[in-house]
């Protein structure tokens, strides 16, 4: 049985020429790019070659780039590379503040908690409307004399709701130029947004970009940070000096070359790729929003072209989850994170969807192999799958 793959928010297949460009770095050009040998002088080049394919995608130096391990390894590093460098800024009393939304990733979230807890920073949570939507004037409201970062995502990941990151990124600028003691510094995580909205650094206004490899047809283990330049940030590894001394370890070489193919790729087929995903997401939203008990989450236009969102009710999530993969439709309930566990999604509750409804949540994430026969049979099998799931209950209303 070939498989209905729409889970491509949670990571996709490596792209087969991206297997072809890496190959050569595993066993034939296999050198250390630190070392001066020629074996050592090929690393460097096709590490500096990708680094170059990702500066020009972003509209970036090539020094603003720096290779990490995923976007997870990149956040960590923006957010308390940048808490560290400042906070010798702040007199004893007085801490750094940062901004986010309540629908970051745990990436972000948990970072964020993280450096709270030891008493690093104090944190202000943005409010946010019923689509997940922030609205770049309530960034003036929350930002404080000591708010030295605002990470606010691109695109969420469960819900697929666009952020206004230009607008914001704008509306930073303003207030930094109107003097101030400390800085605001402005992170965007752009991972399920990388591969189609407009990622240019200066069209966004950020300091910080993060992104993932497997999301994008490149393999799992490998992201980018953008730092933009004579931005504070320490390290938080201690080791070698590789990335201009920002992050130790030997690059991953294969991965490193895998990447820049990958984003090269996207750009290349971003104008045929993103009509087509767009326009088969929307068909799949129409289909699926004739069902009974059917909602749309997130926001109806202001959405990534390959996220489709919903709750059922009298459904639980992970049940459709499991019903769809035993037909051969591969989905997911919440995010890839958070699906494991039975709580309530923390984006779905940040937008106000009750701990019940959200339970039954199911979220299919179109990639560019998608097609429309494929969605045609998701719109056919899943009343099947909630008609059986609310057969079961003895709860079930709609
Ligand atoms: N940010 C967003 C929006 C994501 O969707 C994900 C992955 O699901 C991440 C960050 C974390 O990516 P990784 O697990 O590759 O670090």
């Amino acid at each position: 049985m070939k498989l209905i793959y729409l889970d491509n928010a949670a990571t996709t297949a490596v792209d087969k020429t991206v297997i072809t460009a890496m190959e050569p770095y595993f066993d034939n050009d296999y050198g250390n790019p630190s070392e001066w040998h020629s074996s050592g002088r090929m690393a460097k080049i096709a590490v500096e070659e990708s680094r170059n394919k990702i500066a020009k995608f972003l509209g970036s130096n090539p020094d603003e780039i720096v290779f990490t391990s995923c976007a997870t390894e990149s956040i960590n590093l923006s957010h308390k590379g940048l808490v560290e460098a400042v906070s010798s800024d702040f007199k004893p009393g007085s801490k750094p503040n940062v901004v986010v939304t309540p629908i970051e990733h745990k990436a972000v979230l948990e970072t964020c908690r993280h450096m709270e807890e030891k008493g690093e920073i104090t944190v202000t949570y943005l409010p946010i409307d019923k689509y997940g939507l922030v609205n770049p004037e309530d960034i003036v409201i929350a930002i404080k004399p000591d708010t030295i970062l605002v990470s606010v995502m691109y695109v969420n990941n469960e819900i697929g709701t666009v952020e206004p990151v230009a607008k914001i990124g704008d509306t930073i600028r303003k207030i930094n130029k109107s003097g101030r003691e400390h800085r605001i510094f402005f992170h965007t995580d752009a991972t399920q947004a990388i591969q189609y909205l407009n990622c240019r650094v200066n069209f966004l206004g950020i300091d910080f970009l993060s992104f993932t490899g497997h999301k994008i047809y490149a393999p799992k283990g490998i992201g980018v940070l953008y730092v933009r330049q004579s931005t504070p940030l320490i390290r938080q590894s201690d080791g070698g000096d590789q990335e201009r001394g920002l992050r130790a370890g030997t690059e991953d070489v294969p991965y490193i070359v895998g990447l820049g193919r990958a984003v090269e790729i996207a750009k290349r087929t971003r104008l045929s790729v993103l009509p087509k995903i767009s326009r088969l997401r929307k068909r799949l939203m129409k289909g699926l929003l004739a069902i009974p008990g059917v909602k749309l989450t997130g926001h109806p236009v202001k959405r990534a072209p390959h996220i489709a969102s919903f709750t059922v009710s009298g459904a639980e999530g992970e049940a459709m989850v499991l019903l769809l993969s035993d037909m051969g439709i591969i989905a997911s309930s919440g995010s890839a994170c958070t699906s494991a566990r039975l709580t309530a999604s923390h984006v779905l509750t940040a937008i106000g969807v009750s701990a019940e409804t959200s339970h039954g949540s199911l979220r299919f994430s179109l990639g560019k192999e998608t097609t429309e026969s494929e969605i045609d049979e998701v719109i056919k099998k899943l009343p099947k799958v909630i008609t059986k799931l609310r057969d079961m209950s003895p709860l079930t209303k709609l």
